[in-house]
């Protein structure tokens, strides 16, 4: 074994193995792979072997669909059998709500380039002769789905890596890891001691394990999990001889199953309600090749509804039963990229389905450590949308909510209540008393609308109970004055001699002078975006920086990584330890001026001033902005105080008739001026000039912000897409976000998000299209529920089109 190399992965699984195939095949090839035992020895070995394209997350989509295109690259390159059977795919619903989803994935198929067909129950009974139509509603046909020899392909990725140089240990265990003081990792093994300079965790059934040796705990569980091979079947064989084909692969959402062939039988697997985790606390290290004790009681029930969809399973007996643990992150997908305080600890865990995942996974992240960016927009997978609150017991209670509900429908209005509440700030219970109905962010908890007595959400991809009461919220913050909470928000205090030439040179933006706030577009080396925050100058060296709340952990780990190692600059990041409450609309000054002795007036208080004041008794930073679009403030407040300034504002605001809005309203309210948000339409596969955002990038600044020579070409070039808002001409539904976008009956786009502006009666919908189509003035329709709809784009903004309002 080496005693020196760049980069240890830890683990050979199917993740492991291809984080080591990419490693070496993108140019990195002092790389070793340590295995504990043989390779495959996690749950690799006993996988369903089951792969397809479809994932809630589009991106993710992506790169599955990439993981199978690879077999046969690996294949030709290892000369090792992967055992790949493409037979194309069905996916069943037995209920009307699950067709409308299907067709949503259709719908995004199209502009992801994937091949999916909406077919009848009866065209599912002639391409998959062993279901019975009566018990479905209709279907998808999939083209990119089959199964493949799970061990095969882990050693085909192991081959292919170790002829283009990398190396592979096996029978090597890692016992701990150091940090040394030069930045470079002791990975300490039962051989010897290996120094690198990156460490991979792909530790699969025991990632837990090894994170802790770094001190990290990171939110994976291991499930049980059963699947059923079948004797030989007439049926199956009858089709075969028949068709000379195998019986495709099956997803029948609402019996909780996946099926397919099986040499001369079927396999046929669940995501049982009654599930069970699997060595919740400690993964045992003696645990290898063996299986667990097969619990039929715990099936039974989806097995009862599988042999009613699929009779002939009715007339075979059951050869194995076959249960086995995997790992999953709390909402299902991997847990990708570094990690944050760790430099040079990557991780790639909690990959459930390894043989459609593993693939995109160990591209992302050989990109990611050879070129600086995973070269994706592959945040649905990034392990930092993950703070220190996803602890062992949430994400037990997560990770077993989200293995129950696997094959079930989530409506658009769905919270899951597993795991919360968990974080609430302190008016949490005065927000609850007026009839606050929760969602959760970061795993705080955020108000979404207000509720009369007796009223709460049903669940539909339509509009439902919430539409009236968040039209109501949105007319009072229009016509008065509304508050809601926004403590959701990130928070960042940035302080330090060397703090604004630090901002300068992190944000795109020019720096604000002191007690004023600017829009600051951040972007990463290639000149995408990569955050969108507002800014404060707070004077005499403090800046306060307000960003997107789900993606603290994500631009902490990239300000830190840029910070400068001379201790001059600091940043922290508030979270809880500061709260928010924001009013808007025309009376939001009557208000403010009602409740604190500073001047608060046009005049003295102006658009994008900031300022600290007292709110009654409590001391507050007051920002002039809202992203209601209106005349309004955000209040940041210490939490002991937020109590206080609640009261105070309610009590005030009585006389202005104030009401209470959550996000829900901000959401219809925000799309009257087309803003946009992080992980909606500003992510870091676009440009600020593609995003609208440019007018915020100080391209002639002196700084050499990151990102500068990026968005310099962006501008020259034009850049390939344009960020637009459409007025959908929809009857009961509105668009959630991924529908397509056609332009002359081709899909030419995708939806970002969108809504309905109750302010201005209109659905809307943010969305990118190709820049050479993006003013055009007709020619658009929105996809939704599977019906194509005419969408305009919006020649002005809806709401305060001159800006009078917000500014005045
Ligand atoms: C019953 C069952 C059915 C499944 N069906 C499918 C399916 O149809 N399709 C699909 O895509 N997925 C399926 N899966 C899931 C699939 O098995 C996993 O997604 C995949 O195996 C994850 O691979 P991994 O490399 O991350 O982890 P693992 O396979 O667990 O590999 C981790 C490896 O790391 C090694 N290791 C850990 N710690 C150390 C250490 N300290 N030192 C050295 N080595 C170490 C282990 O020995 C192990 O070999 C199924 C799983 C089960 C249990």
């Amino acid at each position: 074994m080496k005693s020196h190399t760049q980069v240890v992965v830890i683990g050979g699984g199917v993740v492991g193995c291809s984080v080591l195939f990419h490693l070496a095949k993108h140019g990195w090839t002092d790389v070793v792979l340590l295995e504990r035992d043989e390779l495959t020895s996690g749950s690799t070995w006993h996988a369903a072997g089951g792969m397809h394209t479809v994932n809630g997350d589009p991106n993710v989509a992506k790169l599955q669909k990439y993981t199978i295109e690879l077999y046969k690259e690996i294949e030709a390159l290892s000369g090792q059998a992967t055992g790949v059977h493409l037979t194309g795919g069905v996916m069943l619903a037995a209920t009307q709500a699950r067709m409308d989803w299907l067709r949503g994935l259709v719908a995004k198929g199209r502009y992801l380039g994937i091949e999916l067909e909406e077919i009848s129950a009866k065209e599912a009974g002639e391409i998959m002769p062993l279901l019975d139509p009566k018990e479905f509603v209709g279907a998808v046909r999939t083209v990119v789905d089959g199964h493949l020899d799970p061990s095969g392909v882990t050693h085909a990725y192991a081959k292919a890596a170790r002829a283009l140089g990398a190396e592979v240990e096996r029978f090597t265990r890692v016992e701990d890891i150091v940090r040394r003081e030069d930045g470079l990792w002791r990975v300490i093994t039962n051989k010897g001691e290996i120094i690198t300079e990156h460490v991979v965790n792909a530790g699969g059934l025991w990632a837990r394990e090894v994170g802790r040796m770094v001190g990290l705990e990171l939110p994976v569980l291991a499930m049980e999990h059963m699947y059923l091979i079948t004797e030989d079947m007439p049926e199956v064989k009858a089709w075969n001889d028949k068709t000379g084909t195998e019986i495709i692969h099956a997803i029948d959402f609402d019996g909780e199953l996946y099926l397919r062939q099986e040499r001369g039988g079927m396999l046929m697997g669940t995501y049982e309600k009654a599930n069970k985790p699997w060595s919740e606390f400690e993964t045992p290290w003696n645990f290898g090749h063996e299986l667990l004790e097969p619990d039929i009681d715990r099936i039974a029930p989806s097995l009862e509804i599988g042999f009613r969809h699929f009779p002939a399973f009715q007339n075979t007996g059951i050869k194995q039963i076959i249960n086995g643990p995997f790992t999953f992150a709390p909402d299902g997908n991997p847990l990708v990229g570094p990690v944050r305080g760790l430099p040079g600890f990557w991780v790639a865990c909690g990959v459930m389905a390894g043989f459609s995942q593993g693939g995109g996974v160990g591209l992302a992240l050989a990109n990611w450590m050879i070129h600086g960016d995973p070269g994706a927009d592959i945040w649905a997978m990034d392990v930092s949308r993950y703070g220190d609150w996803a602890s062992m017991a949430y994400t037990n209670a997560k990770v077993r909510e989200n293995y129950s509900r696997r094959f079930s429908n989530r409506f658009p209005n769905e919270e899951l209540p597993a795991g919360r509440p968990l974080k609430t700030t302190p008016i949490y219970d005065l927000l609850s008393a007026k009839g606050a109905q929760w969602g959760a962010a970061y795993g705080l908890e955020i108000p979404l609308w207000f509720a009369p007595e007796g009223v709460g959400d049903e669940f539909s991809w339509r509009r439902s109970t919430d539409f009236e009461h968040v039209a109501n919220e949105c007319r009072t913050v229009r016509t008065s004055v509304g508050l809601s909470e926004i403590s959701g928000f990130a928070k960042y205090r940035v302080k330090g001699q060397g703090a604004e030439a630090w901002l300068d040179k992190m944000l795109a933006c020019k720096l604000p002078k002191p007690g004023r706030m600017t829009l600051a577009p951040m972007l990463k080396e290639d000149g995408k975006l990569i955050g969108d925050f507002s800014l404060a100058n707070l004077g005499n060296g403090e800046w306060f920086i307000a960003g997107s709340g789900i993606a603290e952990q994500y631009h902490m780990r990239w300000f830190e990584k840029h910070l400068p190692k001379d201790g001059s600059v600091t940043i922290e990041a508030l979270g809880p330890r500061l709260t928010g409450l924001s009013i808007a609309g025309p009376n939001a000054r009557n208000l403010l001026a009602k409740v604190t002795r500073a001047d608060v007036s046009a005049a003295a208080f102006k658009f994008m001033d900031v300022k600290k004041l007292d709110i009654g008794m409590a001391p507050c930073l007051v920002g002039r902005v809202s992203y209601t679009g209106d005349l309004g403030y955000e209040i940041w407040v210490k939490p002991e105080y937020q109590r206080a300034v609640f009261h105070s504002l309610m009590a005030a605001g009585e006389e202005f008739g104030i009401g209470l809005f959550g996000s829900r309203a901000l959401n219809a309210l925000r799309l009257e001026k087309n803003y946009g948000s992080w992980a909606r339409e500003y992510r870091p596969i676009y440009g600020p000039l593609e995003a609208g955002l440019d007018r915020f990038v100080a391209y002639g600044k002196d700084a050499d912000f990151i990102g500068k020579a990026g968005a310099l070409a962006e501008r020259a070039s034009g850049g390939r897409l344009r960020l637009r808002a459409f007025i959908v001409e929809t009857d009961d539904a509105d668009v959630i976000g991924d529908e397509p976008i056609w332009f002359s009956g081709e899909v030419r786009g995708w939806v970002t998000s969108g809504g309905f502006a109750h302010g201005s009666k209109a659905s809307v919908a943010m969305g990118y299209v190709p820049k050479e189509i993006a003013d055009e003035s007709g020619g658009f329709e929105i996809e939704l529920l599977g019906k194509r709809y005419p969408a305009r784009i919006q020649p002005a903004l809806l709401f305060d089109a001159n800006l009078e309002r917000m500014r005045g």
